[in-house]
């Protein structure tokens, strides 16, 4: 039997199908990468904004057309059925099946009975759907935060941090299998080990992590600016391996509209968090979201959040649009923006951000900096890697003129850019960087990543 899994959603989505898939093997079973080649498709979907629905729903119907052809016989996990529930299954008769489960051990469970396959003895042991030489490292399900306009602690239930050693063995686990780094995510990483009663929980995680023998770089994503306190900054500064880079999503930059959101900061505090953060660590790069026409939002807001922008100058910037979700608050507050406004101001903040980041790239040029290689083109003659101020999927890469070693270190020297990407040469190829070497001038430089 050949199986297909499709990933749809954020790393914590893809971790939770990679144990799926992990705990589905067996000699008699095949992974493959190609919906026409299977026996049965996964969907691991996600469901938080309406986009993101209609992704899922388009992506089922579209596999499920495959059908015509005698295959593949369809099944539907994660947010989707998660947020819709059992009601699902009859509104879908392209699935063949749909889990709500959440728990990935359940969900495989629930798939093996549909298949027919019996129970294996093994513990979950992860099948990699990102590249070997990086892993996500999911440290705790759901949320508590209730953000007005969020779905996820409806999708997801309340926050559950995983047990400190169970995440240590998984990520000596992937580090066996090749993993270079590590990227820590869940909801909201800050909150690890709270409902315990040990809010000190994450930073004794990281350092942990940092004795690891093993992987050279662990990233930090998705923290929440509340709660990134100083033990959290002096572990990120002091740990070697951890790398010098924070995802801090801020969502705003007016307190009205922040307040509404429920994100329990001032614009005040932002700044000063993010001042703070960069004299303590002063090679970081920060990556932030923000999210554009929430309920309310006036122009002054929207020219509050630009100004924000200006000021604090995000190394990265991810931007979406307010959806109105069901069931959540901001869906009944007064002063919703019509979608033209949104998408306009959406644009507007792009534009900010494309100059911001131009100006970064630009003065990273002539510096020698180390890259991961995450893909190597062997026609092109080209390989592209990233440097530790960039996270995958999201940040910035580095186009480099040569083929270099799958999943290694390089020392490189960026010779241009094109505004968001970088271009680069091998340092052993430059002159100038030869006295430099290998690990030489890692820090950002301060003008590109400070107000
Ligand atoms: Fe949603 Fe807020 Fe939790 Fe993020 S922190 S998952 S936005 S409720």
């Amino acid at each position: 039997m050949k199986i297909a899994p499709i990933d749809l959603g954020c790393p914590k989505n893809t971790v939770d199908l990679e144990k799926v898939v992990g705990l589905l093997v067996r000699p008699e079973l095949r992974i493959v990468g190609d919906p026409r080649e299977a026996d049965v498709v996964i969907i691991n979907t996600c469901a938080f904004i309406r986009p993101a629905v209609e992704e899922a729903l388009e992506t089922i119907i579209e596999t499920a057309r495959l059908k015509k052809q005698g295959i593949p016989r369809v099944v539907v996990t994660g947010c989707l059925p998660q947020r819709f529930g059992r009601e699902l299954a009859g509104l879908l008769p392209e699935a063949e099946l749909v889990v709500t489960a959440r728990d990935p051990a359940r969900i495989a469970a629930r798939i093996r009975r549909f298949l027919g396959l019996r129970a294996t003895r093994h513990e979950a042991t992860r099948w990699s759907l990102t590249p070997p030489h990086y892993a996500y490292l999911k440290i705790a399900g759901g949320c508590d935060n209730r953000c007005a306009y969020c779905t996820i602690p409806l999708i997801k239930g309340r926050y559950r941090s995983k047990p400190a050693e169970a995440i240590m063995a998984e990520a000596r686990e992937l580090v066996r299998r090749g993993a270079q780094e590590l990227i820590v995510v869940a909801q909201d990483t800050t909150l690890y080990g709270a409902e315990r009663g040990s809010p000190s929980a994450l930073p004794e995680l990281l350092r942990a992590l940092g004795q690891v023998d093993g992987p050279r770089w662990i990233r930090l994503m998705y923290t929440h600016p509340a709660h990134v306190d100083e033990a959290v900054i002096a572990t990120i500064a002091g740990e070697e391996r951890i790398c010098k880079y924070i995802d801090l999503p801020v969502q705003h930059g007016s307190d009205r509209i922040l307040a509404a959101m429920g994100r329990k900061t001032t614009r005040a505090q932002l700044e000063q968090l993010v001042h703070h953060l960069r004299q303590q660590i002063p090679s970081l790069a920060i990556r932030s979201t923000v999210m554009v026409g929430f309920p309310g939002e006036t122009e002054e807001d929207f020219e509050m959040l630009l100004d924000f922008l200006e000021t604090v100058r995000f190394d990265h910037l991810g931007v979406f649009t307010y959806w109105p979700e069901e069931e959540t608050r901001a869906a009944a507050m007064a002063g919703q923006v019509p979608e033209e406004e949104k998408n306009a101001r959406q644009a507007q903040v792009l534009d900010l951000q494309s100059r911001i980041s131009s100006a970064r790239t630009a003065s990273l040029q002539g510096r020698t900096v180390q890259v991961l290689v995450d893909e190597v083109d062997k026609t092109l003659g080209i390989s592209w890697g990233r440097t530790e101020w960039d996270a995958p999927e999201v940040d910035s890469r580095v186009r480099i003129d040569d083929i270099l070693e799958l999943g290694h270190f390089a020392a490189v020297r960026i010779t241009g850019s094109d505004g968001f990407d970088l271009y680069a040469t091998p340092a052993s190829r430059s002159s100038t960087s030869a006295a430099a070497g290998e690990g030489a001038e890692l820090n950002v430089p301060r003008e590109v990543s400070r107000a």
